[in-house]
């Protein structure tokens, strides 16, 4: 199934013919805040199937072009996310160092926004916003420590994901905080429809020039290892959000821009860049320019 959210908060089901509005067997779309339920949804989700797929071949589906699709887990426990884990951004950015042995930083969950949002640039003269094409893991299920092969029952579904970054030297996490620089839809697809989530390929354009072209078979720490790491640390919480790790060939975005990513399977977001007025800061008064190392891209 394909779980998406849309005009404030209501959860519908993608199918063929549009968009069915399950907001009802969901719980959802009642104007709650914080918007938490696409995470009951989501915990619920086994005992809800019977009746959402029911739902699904009894409504009418609206059109999808009719509705304005939001982020699908607005309020996640937290995004976590895999700093170099394809071989070749470890070498483009001349890192060291590989997801297996360094581990995850956080996202804040403010920063995460949804397909129909511009990303929005802050103030940073002399710094490079750059995009970073990601496999998006939504997690299903509560647990803590999970050993890696057991990973299949803590994943709901998957999406599009992108992991904006100013470049540059200072906390990694702080760079890539901002409002909206974790874009994160069309919609789940959910886990049951991906049979191979390891053989998925995945693509980022900007303004139509082809930048990341890559497959999550070279996911350095793979899927049932992000799981497990993550679980290891941290309880891991239905609706929790896995940003898996950019390929080579991450660039700079600028306002006016229109970035589109496409994962097999998943689905694709069009995204508009835009330069906003805010997020000036000190942290960034030095000008930095990285020094990117430009690959072949491995999967055309
Ligand atoms: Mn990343």
């Amino acid at each position: 199934m394909k779980v998406a959210r849309f005009d404030n908060g209501r959860i519908g089901l993608v199918v063929d013919a549009g968009l069915i509005d399950v907001s009802d067997i969901a719980g959802a779309g009642d104007g709650q805040w914080p918007d938490t339920a696409p995470l009951r949804l989501i915990r619920d989700f086994a005992a809800l199937r019977p009746q959402l797929e029911e739902a699904a071949q009894t409504r009418q589906a609206l059109p999808l072009d009719s509705v304005r699709l939001e982020t699908p887990v607005p309020w996640p426990n937290k995004v976590i996310a895999y700093p170099v884990n394809y071989h070749a951004h470890g070498k483009e950015m001349g890192a060291g160092y590989r997801a297996k042995n360094q581990g995850f930083f956080l996202k804040p969950p403010s920063s995460v926004s949804g397909p129909a949002d511009a990303i929005e640039l802050p103030v940073v003269p002399g710094r490079e916003v750059h995009h970073e094409a990601e496999l998006g893991i939504i997690i299903g299920k509560e647990c803590r420590d999970l050993p890696p092969e057991n990973w299949r029952e803590a994943v709901f579904g998957y999406a599009c994901l992108m992991d904006m970054v100013v470049r540059g030297r200072e906390e990694r996490v702080f760079r890539k905080a901002y409002d909206t620089f974790c874009p994160v839809g069309p919609w789940i697809v959910t886990a049951d429809e991906i049979e191979r989530p390891d053989q998925l390929s995945m693509k980022l354009w900007v303004n139509g020039e082809l930048r990341q072209a890559a497959n999550t078979r070279d996911l350095v720490l793979d899927i049932p290892g992000m799981v497990a790491t993550a679980s290891a640390v941290m309880t891991l919480y239905p609706g929790d959000i896995i940003a898996t790790g950019t390929p080579e060939g991450v660039g700079p975005v600028v306002d006016g821009d229109q970035v589109r990513i496409v994962i097999d399977q998943v689905g694709e977001m069009n995204l508009r860049v835009i330069q906003g007025n805010r997020g000036a800061t000190e942290v960034f008064a030095d000008a930095y320019v990285p020094p990117i190392m430009k690959q072949e891209l491995t999967d055309r």
